[in-house]
């Protein structure tokens, strides 16, 4: 009894958490009633951390909101083992063999309030693990890009358990639509990546006793900052000589942006056995480029860097920049069916909320210190050796990053 895409005709969940430090930013308000995801990212989260509302609060508050209408809630799942395997900033509670835990105190719990009859009139979307699967082909060896904890993920299966075990379980419940996350086109876009995470994708949906009928569709660009899309250069331009491809920022990527990175995966997601009716969601919360420096038109045509320089909207200094970017506004406000092959736009991550912390803060979250997150590193072959583009002082991944939310609000495309 699901419907094909679940946000048609149906208001979306605004977290009043969220909404209420919005609201208290200056110009917040202009924002402060868009939905936004709410954040499992804890065993803690699912009674409430800190006082604050527990899940079954957020569904009692969904049905206040839905009234006699539909209302989609939605939920990020995001707790595995060894979770963040190739960064600090969000690395959580649970160590790399700590999957029982995952699956008894973590998914069970959620699976039986999701399960619980009275919320069955919801639409609840559940985002399924953001950032993982693609770690376990992108940054294991032999890759330069390599590291020992996204190693240790993919010999000891547990990403793969823990995704499969998710999607099963949360599968069962009639009303649950799971998006398994799917990278963005600045980390999965090149031919080498592409095929192989989708492969990884259908292995995690067909484990643990998964199927890919639990798999209601992908999210692509969850937290991150690829533009949706950009106007002024297409990956089949050539410019004095050389195709697009040739830049410096595209390097050799099939993809632009995200609308036609997403679209792309779901022909091939459908090619390897995904239902054809899957949909995508882009996080558009973050990645919007707009402001003073937004480019008019294309840049020159000296060269194929001139072009896409000149042109592009995504102002980071690489693709592979992730923590809080200076520059970035919010996106396309959320919306349904907005595409060919895209169920909606969604803010999954929370505006104004950090990504990790600028220096090392002590904290009870497993957060660690990830010099992504700081202004003055020079990064690391994730990242092309490019300087890291980070706002300065932030506070830990999670946390209300006023300065940030700010900065979202200046530079929004389309604009407030
Ligand atoms: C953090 C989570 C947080 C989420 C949404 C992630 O980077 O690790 O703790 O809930 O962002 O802001």
């Amino acid at each position: 009894n699901r419907v094909n895409n679940p946000y048609t005709g149906a208001k979306v969940y605004v977290n009043p958490e969220w909404s209420e430090k919005a609201a208290a930013e200056a110009g917040g308000s202009r924002i402060a009633n868009q939905p936004t995801g709410v954040w499992l990212d804890r065993t803690a989260a699912i009674n409430g951390v800190n006082g604050g509302m527990s899940l079954r609060d957020h569904l009692d508050e969904a049905l206040r909101q839905k009234g006699s209408g539909e209302l989609v809630i939605q939920l990020v799942i995001y707790n595995l083992p060894g979770r963040d395997c190739a960064a600090l900033a969000s690395n959580g509670e649970l160590g790399p063999t700590e999957i029982d835990k995952y699956k008894t105190q973590y998914i069970d719990p959620i699976k039986a309030i999701l399960g619980d009859s009275k919320y069955a009139s919801l639409r609840i979307v559940t985002t399924v693990e953001i950032d993982s699967l693609p770690n376990l082909v992108t940054n294991v060896t032999p890759r330069a890009t390599a590291t020992p904890n996204c190693d240790v993920m993919k010999a000891n299966g547990n990403y793969v358990k823990g995704v499969g075990y998710a999607l099963n379980k949360l599968g069962d419940v009639p009303n649950v639509y799971n998006y398994v996350d799917a990278g963005h086109h600045g980390w999965l876009g090149w031919d080498d990546n592409f095929a192989p995470s989708a492969d990884m994708f259908k292995q995690a949906a067909t484990a643990e006793g998964a199927t890919v009928a639990d798999v209601h569709g992908f999210i692509a660009n969850t937290a991150n900052y690829s533009a949706l899309k950009e106007d002024n250069f297409s990956i089949s331009d050539n410019v004095a000589g050389k195709s697009v491809r040739e830049s410096k920022w595209v390097d050799w990527n099939r993809y632009t942006d995200e609308l036609s990175y997403a679209q792309a995966l779901r022909n091939q997601l459908v090619s390897i056995g995904f239902d054809s009716g899957i949909g995508m969601l882009i996080d558009t919360s973050r990645n919007g480029w707009g402001g003073a420096n937004r480019p008019t038109g294309p840049g020159a045509t000296t060269s194929v860097d001139t072009y896409v320089d000149g042109g592009r909207y995504d102002r980071r200094i690489n693709p592979g920049n992730w923590c809080n970017q200076a520059g970035a506004g919010l996106g396309e406000r959320p919306q349904a069916s907005p595409a060919a092959g895209i169920d909606a736009y969604v803010w999954m991550k929370p505006p104004g909320e950090s990504d990790g912390s600028s220096k090392a803060i002590d904290n009870d979250e497993g957060k660690g210190f990830d010099r992504m997150c700081d202004p003055t590193y020079t990064g690391n072959p994730r990242n092309n050796n490019n300087m890291s583009g980070a706002l300065p002082d932030a506070p830990i991944s999670g946390h209300w990053f006023s300065a940030q939310f700010q900065e979202l609000m200046k530079n929004a495309y389309p604009p407030l």
